[in-house]
């Protein structure tokens, strides 16, 4: 007889691993599947940008979640992650900018996320290393960043801790409905694992997961291009942005600058991701123009991720529309990372309680079926 448990997941970054604590901690049994190691695509590789700030309002909910849980990281898988409330600084290019930033100021407060809109004057007396020319900027002090490399495997250890089978080097070959739920075969087993519901947080992989199960979504790849520096003296303060996109750029604990701007290539078919010379070339020009004291500082790497991204730019989080017992949670679309706790939480509900307190309905699958695609978050999408 095949193993049985009360949940499978398939895929072991952030979304995956913290849906497999939550769910431990809620009572199931849980199997995890990763193909290589937890957290060594997109959630172990990203710039490590936690901001509520500059979201779509079908995210703040689980943005806002989630920020619960990253100021409680220590008690919940034992490390911090790094995670640090440094703040997150959005600059505006031009007076439109400034305007586009006040009215998404009243939307973050709708959901008690504060945020203070700084004039010119003030944004250069208080950020004094952030080039003279921006109109002024919005600032929220309670975002922040982490270090990705630590936080999904720290979820999966949690995990495994409590209980959870967490299978890494393990790839889902092939995933059949049956009676009870589930049948998952795996490489190189020709015993199916059983499960009663299932959970597909497949990344960049995941459209194709659920096509397999009859769901149909568009899925792109993205690979946002990245770029650290020499550690230098402690300069930049917050996490750094810009209205409409463009460059970001924060300054780790540890004194070396990350930051990010364009696109690398990637094929996720061949699990091959790799940096362009050009864009980091023209990121590094945008961020001496954002910070000039960069001039002189050494770029020591470049590297990108294979990330997912839908048609909207929005992930896909819920319940299949077809098929009772799967849940989805994937295409994260370059902004998945500072929501994977809370998606890991809603998963767990979804599975065990039909149900989660979050509001997630703007994410939902069937959003293709019924609509054209919903704007990037007014313009204001940065990492
Ligand atoms: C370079 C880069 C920078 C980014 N910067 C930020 C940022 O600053 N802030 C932010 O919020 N977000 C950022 N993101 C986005 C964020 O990293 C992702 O949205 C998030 O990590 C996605 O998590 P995930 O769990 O959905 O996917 P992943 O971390 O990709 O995990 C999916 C896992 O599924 C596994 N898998 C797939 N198919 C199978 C199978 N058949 N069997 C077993 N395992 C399988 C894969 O191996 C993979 O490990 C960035 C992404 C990249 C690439």
């Amino acid at each position: 007889m095949s193993a049985s448990f009360d949940i499978a997941i398939v895929g072991g970054g952030l979304a995956g691993c913290a849906a497999a604590l939550h769910a431990r901690r809620m009572g199931a049994s849980v199997i995890l599947f990763e193909r290589g190691r937890c957290g060594a695509q997109a959630s172990g590789v990203n710039y490590g940008g936690v901001r509520q700030q500059g979201r779509h309002p079908a995210e703040l909910p689980l943005a806002r979640r989630s920020r619960a849980i990253w100021s409680n990281l220590q008690s919940l898988v034992g490390s911090d992650c790094e995670f640090r409330a440094t703040g997150h600084l959005k600059l505006a290019r031009s007076d439109a900018d400034m305007h586009d930033l006040a009215a998404h100021r009243e939307l973050l407060g709708s959901h008690e996320i504060h945020a203070e809109i700084l004039e010119r004057a003030e944004l250069r007396l208080r950020f004094p290393y952030v080039a003279p020319i921006y109109a002024g900027a919005s600032f929220c002090p309670e975002d922040g960043q982490a270090n990705p490399r630590l936080v999904a495997p720290a979820f999966a250890r949690a995990a495994r801790a409590l209980g959870a089978d967490i299978r890494e080097c393990c790839l889902v070959k092939e995933i059949r409905v049956s009676e009870q739920g589930f049948l998952l075969w795996l490489a190189g087993d020709p015993s199916p694992v059983r499960a009663r519901r299932l959970v597909n947080t497949a990344g960049a992989w995941g459209a194709a997961i659920a096509a397999s199960l009859g769901d149909q979504v568009e899925e792109a790849v993205m690979a946002p291009n990245m770029c650290v520096t020499e550690p230098i003296a402690p300069l930049i303060g917050p996490n750094l942005g810009i209205c409409g996109g463009g460059i970001y750029i924060r300054q780790t604990g540890q004194g070396s600058v990350v930051f990010g701007s364009g696109l690398g290539i990637a094929d996720q078919h061949q699990l091959k991701a790799r940096p362009l010379a050009e864009v980091t070339c023209e990121a590094a020009r945008s961020a001496i123009a954002m910070v000039p004291a960069l001039a002189d500082v050494l770029l020591v790497r470049t590297w990108t991720g294979i990330e997912g991204r839908m048609p909207d730019g929005l992930p896909v989080v819920g319940p299949s529309p077809t098929l009772d017992g799967l849940f989805h949670a994937f295409g994260f679309s370059g902004h998945g990372f500072q929501l994977g706790p809370a998606v890991g939480a809603v998963l767990a509900e979804l599975c065990l309680e039909d149900h989660s307190p979050t509001e997630i309905d703007g994410l939902s699958m069937s959003r293709f079926e019924k609509r054209p695609a919903a704007s990037d978050a007014a313009g204001l999408h940065s990492a």
